[in-house]
């Protein structure tokens, strides 16, 4: 959430239909025949390859710099450039060819790493100048992306990128209780996707569409996720069926509004029982203004065509948007399938959540409202939650924790039939 509630992890079910399950596999978890509850791990933590987040993407001009030397890379691992402590290196890319400090390389990809693995500050250039830096914990890997300018990756230590995530996905009055439930959440999810992209050049993105991550937090919150992290350790939510066990896809998002939603709406091999929704939660009443209920929003039929249009071009053949309708709910009556109505007969059906976030700018924060339409303009009454509502509701663990409930108590509320185990 940051300093704003956010939607969580709320792309990848509908982005990632081929990702969705989560077999174990490289992190096998056998149960010991002569003790069910001990389990040994066929992994350690040094095991564990690091994380690989998308902090940048289609950068053309930033620079770096560390408390150390900082040393360039190239593919065949030979130091190409090399800064001394404090020195910012600019690197730009101008139509696919890469310029550090003002001088052109014959590199695609490189490493950047700080000598004595201190953190790197980054920085990138704007329309309006340098923004703040951030510091990264781990290394960079920098490559030219089809675009021809420069995709940036964080390569980060699991547990320091979970530390980091918590920092950024709690609000800093969170109680111990939720900073640890987030912490395996964000555990569980992260492995998941480390396991399902191994082929592909990053596991996450930086931002609301997987787990919100600005590299180190130094503050009081920063200090509270770190030691929320260690504390549960390896920890993450898995669920056994009786044949295999899997870590489960731990979704979360600000508020569910008073009940969770199914994820085999967006994905059907994520239909196991922890994920299946249908879980009643009040305690997130408890969320800022906006967040548990919110206000009507009024929005042109106009406007709504321009802006699904903009993220779809092909539903311009629609002519116009004469009309909306919803064609499917959830058992539990929650808005799930959108008819776009337009000329004659033509319409297109699309996932309310999809219709949402086309839509942009948090218009609606989720899809659990009423629907109105008059004359031009369509109202969304009625409001409920912020976010997709799958999985764990963050106001809702906050809620739980205030009334004393601990971590694995939350988790086991949000994902039941599921377990929280050691991975390593
Ligand atoms: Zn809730």
């Amino acid at each position: 959430m940051s300093k704003t509630p956010r939607v969580n992890a709320s792309l990848r079910f509908h982005r990632t239909a081929t990702l969705l399950r989560c077999a174990i596999a490289w992190l096998i978890i056998c149960l010991s025949a002569a003790d069910a509850k001990t389990l040994t791990t066929s992994k350690t933590k040094s095991d564990l390859r690091g994380v690989r987040v998308l902090v940048g993407r289609n950068v053309d001009d930033f620079k770096l710099r560390s408390v150390s030397a900082v040393t360039l890379e190239d593919a065949d691992g030979k130091i190409f450039y090399r800064t001394t402590p404090n020195q910012w290196v600019r690197i730009r890319a101008n139509s696919g060819k890469i310029f550090i400090d003002g001088v052109a390389y014959r590199v695609n990809a490189f490493m950047v790493r700080s000598f004595s693995d201190a953190p790197l500050e980054l920085s990138k250039r704007n329309k309006d100048g340098w923004a703040d830096g951030i510091l990264y914990p781990g290394a960079f890997r920098c490559f030219v992306s089809s675009a021809k300018k420069i995709h940036i990756v964080n390569f980060v230590e699991v547990e320091t990128y979970v530390a980091g995530v918590v920092a950024r996905e709690v609000w800093p009055t969170f109680a111990t209780q939720a900073y640890r439930a987030q912490a395996i959440a964000a555990r569980s999810f992260v492995l998941c996707q480390m396991q399902f992209r191994q082929s592909k050049e990053w596991d996450v993105t930086n931002g609301q569409g997987s787990q919100v991550y600005g590299g180190l937090r130094e503050d009081r919150t920063g200090r509270l996720a770190t030691q929320a992290t260690k504390y549960t350790e390896g920890i993450v939510c898995i669920y056994d069926d009786g044949e295999k066990t899997e870590i489960v896809r731990t979704y979360y998002s600000a508020a569910c509004g008073g009940m969770t939603q199914s994820a085999a709406i967006f994905g059907p091999a994520d239909d196991i029982p922890p994920l299946a929704g249908g879980v009643a939660c009040d305690y997130c009443n408890i969320a800022p203004q906006n967040n548990y209920r919110w206000k009507t929003v009024r929005l042109r039929k106009q406007e709504i065509f321009r802006l699904i249009t903009a993220r779809h071009k092909s539903l311009q053949s629609l002519g116009q948007l004469r009309n909306l309708s919803i064609v499917k709910r959830s058992a539990e009556g929650r808005p799930v399938t959108i008819r776009l109505h337009g000329n004659g007969d033509q319409h297109h059906d699309m996932l309310v959540e999809k219709f949402r976030l086309w839509l942009g700018g948090n218009k609606l924060r989720s899809s659990d409202f009423k629907m109105r339409v008059v004359g031009d303009t369509v109202a969304f009454e009625n409001g409920r939650g912020y976010g997709h509502g799958l999985g764990l509701c963050q106001w809702g663990m906050e809620g739980q924790a205030r009334e004393g409930k601990s971590a694995a108590e939350i988790l086991r509320f949000y994902f039941p039939g599921s377990q929280l185990q050691r991975a390593y």
